[in-house]
């Protein structure tokens, strides 16, 4: 049986963690991810897991509606992990899990099931399959506490569209790297509550959904590329808070339509 751990999308995780730390997205128990493994690294990494138990994985039940995940296995952060220490102690923070029904099974990981996926892993898989109906690609769910993003959203008016031609105005980069824009939910409560179904339904739409006050939540279909949208947000974010939030000049709309359409961008 392969070491689990040794497995390259384990590996990216781990690393992945301590960037996220690093980045201070993450601050004491701040943050979660989920990764959707394809069917690849299931039969090739997985399955001899899930022999070895026998049927005898940790059962935990959830309630969710993601029928269409029902089957899919997902890589998980555990509930109160520290993104400072997940690579100290992987197989604790971290779990592999299958969803059924109304229940996930342990397969591996979070202290041989002695310990919880995050609590926000029912809105991380509305989140998934909200992404999966825009983009079969889509790997990955991460919500992140980035500084300057939570900055601005004390500086800005919360609104969704406002917020979102601001920061293209920011730099000629922003449209092309988010042409769709960004989400932005109202303030709510966050946890298990109606914010989870709220951030999936604004996910049909975008990849970023900024919760005011609080942090965002991030899709991407690579490390990669979640991690890059993250960081285009969060650098404009500062631009913008460096300026004290009193943009005077700055690309002007029509001169992003322009961009927009030099690449492409948008119908
Ligand atoms: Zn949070």
């Amino acid at each position: 049986m392969a070491d689990i751990l040794k497995t390259p999308f384990l590996e990216e995780t781990i690393e992945s963690c301590r960037y996220f730390w690093e980045a201070g997205w993450g601050e004491n128990h701040a943050g979660n991810l989920t990764y959707l493994l394809s069917e690849e690294e299931v039969n090739k990494y997985v399955k001899d897991v899930e022999k070895a138990k026998k049927g005898k994985s940790v059962r935990v039940a959830m309630t969710f509606e993601a029928e269409e995940l029902i089957g899919k296995y997902f890589l998980v952060t555990r509930a109160g992990s520290f993104f400072r220490t997940i690579h100290k102690h992987p197989e604790k923070n971290l779990g592999i899990v299958k969803v059924n029904h109304d229940s996930i099974d342990i397969i591996w990981g979070f202290d041989n099931g002695r310990m919880k996926p995050t609590s926000e892993f029912p809105a991380h898989l509305l989140c998934h399959q909200a992404r999966l109906k825009q983009n079969p690609e889509n790997k990955l769910v991460m919500h992140c506490h980035p500084t300057n993003v939570i900055a601005m959203t004390f500086a800005h008016e919360i609104n969704e569209e406002k917020f979102t031609k601001t920061m293209w105005r920011l730099n000629s980069e922003c449209v092309l790297v988010f042409p769709e824009g960004l989400g932005m939910l109202p303030w709510m409560v966050c946890g298990e509550g109606p914010i989870g179904p709220d951030t999936a339904k604004k996910m049909e739409k975008y990849r970023i959904v900024i919760w005011p006050y609080h942090g965002m939540f991030a899709s991407g279909t690579s490390f990669e590329d979640t991690i890059g949208l993250i960081e285009t947000v969060e650098k404009n974010a500062q631009v913008y808070m460096l300026n004290g939030g009193e943009i005077k000049a700055g690309l002007t709309d029509e001169q992003v339509r322009e961009l927009a359409q030099a690449f492409d961008l948008w119908d």
